[in-house]
């Protein structure tokens, strides 16, 4: 057994507690971080960058967003079932972090709508001074460079096991275990966890939200992440919250291979269930929260996304309806031959090609068939005129006429878990009671209960925009705690 003194341990080096580590650290005080990967930066690393609200950014591009207005849309889109001083405090000090990451050396592209309704809050992190995908690792970088160098060490392939409190209540202490299997006791007065939630635990999901992996949830794998800091903080002593997905969709098998097949797919065309309804004005294909929820809802969890041969051609002629930084790609030339790929893959159901519409309904499992031959013939006359079921907008009616005809096969899935760990706005963790526990501090997606059931897309980069800023809160709550104590 190794025993170690700090003044702050903090479990997780996602976003939220790197931001802790550089703000404890900045204080002056010890603080030492354990990661169980081999790197620190958590899901962070494959995204792009954190919301800001009245940042520089903005006011260059003459962006209309203030804290106000942002403050009153998030407010009414959570019906205030979520910690208003929380919403009100994070909003407040997410220009200053996007100008504090500046500082550490971090340059973004600008401030960018997520989809056409969507404000535009993401400051996505410049890659080779442009947009690119993962430049939340570049993120990360800065700020772990800047905690080491104040002094901050980090401890990699060393899960933390279990956080002490002595006789009064007050932390004193954490347990981990190096990769050789040695136990690490630390002395502290604090421990910040940001363990970044239960993506990668169907049994944890199951417990705590009642998903069945597989059947109702789909791919939300983001190794590592367990519910462990959650799992430890409620064995601490920590009040436990609500448990939610940050829902998107996907093509479970095929959503990570060529893109121009998810791309033309999430265009605003049919969308259909598994009885050949509708059951959503496509145009919120973009907002992957509301799609998500939808499909969520349906018979079986499955949504099917009809295109037909004419659509293509017009794409590839005329650019797609809608495109995103996400899946940032315009040219569609290999939809065709990818969607032949998928098919004759028997181990990948994401796609099915037909030359009829009704070998299709069949192929895809459609319950149906009439019912969906009658839906598409009632939506190809409302191309005629407009969408009187769910008023789509009429630019993004196109008719589904001509064969092959290709149905891209959708399924609820998630970026991540969101909440498990209750706090109050300064991030110091509360018991059962709602008492602070002293020297207990919790961020990132382990405490997010802002958004009630469904995550806020309207208002992108906001998980990692809280995630930031929570874990700055935390260590400049912690450095406050232990100049008090
Ligand atoms: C593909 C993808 C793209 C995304 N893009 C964006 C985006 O552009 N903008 C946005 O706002 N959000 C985005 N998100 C969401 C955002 O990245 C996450 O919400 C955010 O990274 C969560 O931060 P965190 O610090 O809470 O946890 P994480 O980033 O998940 O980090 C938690 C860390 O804790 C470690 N850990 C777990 N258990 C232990 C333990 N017992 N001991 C020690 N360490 C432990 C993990 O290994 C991990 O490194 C994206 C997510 C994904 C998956």
């Amino acid at each position: 057994m190794k025993n170690l003194q700090a003044d702050v341990v903090i479990i997780g080096t996602g976003p939220a507690g790197l931001a802790a580590s550089v703000e404890a650290s900045e204080a002056g005080l010890k603080v030492i971080a354990f990661e169980k990967q081999n790197v620190s930066g958590g899901a962070a690393n494959m995204g792009m960058g954190p919301l800001g609200i009245g940042t520089r950014h903005q006011q260059d591009q003459m962006v209309d967003i203030d804290v106000e207005k942002a403050f009153k849309m998030f407010m009414e889109y959570t019906h205030w079932r979520v910690d208003a001083n929380m919403v009100k405090k994070y909003f407040e000090a997410s220009a200053g972090t996007i100008a504090w990451l500046e500082d550490l050396g971090v340059e973004f592209a600008g401030a960018y709508k997520y989809f056409p309704k969507s404000e535009a809050t993401w400051h996505i992190v410049a890659v080779n001074g442009g947009i690119g995908r993962n430049g939340g690792a570049i993120m990360n970088k800065a700020m772990l460079d800047k905690a080491q160098e104040n002094g901050a060490e980090f401890f990699y392939e060393t899960p933390a096991k279990k956080i002490l409190r002595d006789a009064e209540g007050k932390i004193c202490g954490v347990d981990a275990v190096d990769k050789d299997g040695e136990e690490i006791h630390v002395d502290c007065k604090v421990v910040i966890v940001a363990t970044g939630g239960a993506g990668d635990s169907p049994e944890y999901m199951k417990e705590r939200m009642g998903y069945t992996f597989g059947k109702d949830l789909f791919n939300i794998v983001i190794p590592g992440l367990k519910g462990e800091g959650i799992k430890m903080a409620i064995a601490a002593g920590a009040a436990t919250t609500e448990m939610t997905v940050e829902k998107i969709y996907i093509l479970p098998n095929s959503d990570m291979g060529v893109q121009s097949v998810p791309v033309v797919f999430m265009q605003p065309n049919l969308l259909v269930n598994v009885q050949g309804k509708r059951f959503i004005n496509e145009e919120m294909m973009q907002n992957t929260t509301f799609t998500g929820n939808a499909i969520q809802i349906q018979k079986g969890a499955i949504g099917f996304s009809i295109i037909d041969s004419n659509i293509i051609k017009t794409y590839k002629k005329k650019g797609l309806d809608v495109v995103n930084f996400v899946h940032h790609v315009s040219d569609i030339d290999d939809f065709e031959q990818a969607c032949q790929d998928i098919v004759n893959d028997p181990a990948n159901p994401d796609v099915v090609i037909a030359d009829t519409l009704e070998e299709l309904a069949e192929k895809c499992g459609i319950e149906d068939v009439d019912q969906f031959l009658e839906t598409v013939e009632e939506y190809n006359d409302m191309c005629e005129s407009q969408d009187t079921l769910f008023y789509k907008p009429s630019k993004y009616m196109k008719p589904i006429k001509k064969g092959p005809f290709y149905a891209g096969l959708f399924r609820p899935s998630g970026y991540g878990t969101l909440g498990g760990i209750k706090i109050n706005e300064n991030c110091e963790v509360l018991d059962d009671d709602w008492n602070v526990i002293p020297g207990f501090y919790a961020a990132g997606t382990d405490t997010c209960t802002i958004y009630g059931d469904s995550y806020m897309f309207l208002l992108p980069g906001n998980t990692m925009g809280y995630c930031v800023n929570t874990g700055r809160f935390a260590g400049q709550g912690a450095a406050e705690y232990c100049e008090e104590d």
